[in-house]
């Protein structure tokens, strides 16, 4: 089961130490990141209870507030 939750950050930045969804305790570091278009997802997995979600960081918002326009 995952849960997505979305926070704004910048290009380059990747979070560390995100507390777990489930127990808190603090991840050193996202398993797994998936740049997307304006966004990057990452993956956490908590070592403590084996819980594991996603985390969403839009770097984009002009993108976000006036979407390409469809060819
Ligand atoms: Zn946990």
């Amino acid at each position: 089961m995952t849960k997505a939750n979305v926070v704004k950050a910048h290009i380059g930045d990747i979070p560390r130490h995100n507390p777990c969804a489930q127990c808190g305790t603090p991840i050193p570091q996202p398993d797994w990141i998936e740049p997307g278009e304006g966004r990057v997802s990452y993956l956490w997995t908590c070592h403590a209870c084996n819980y594991r979600f996603e985390a969403i960081a839009i770097f984009d918002e002009a993108a976000l507030e006036h979407p390409p326009l469809a060819a």
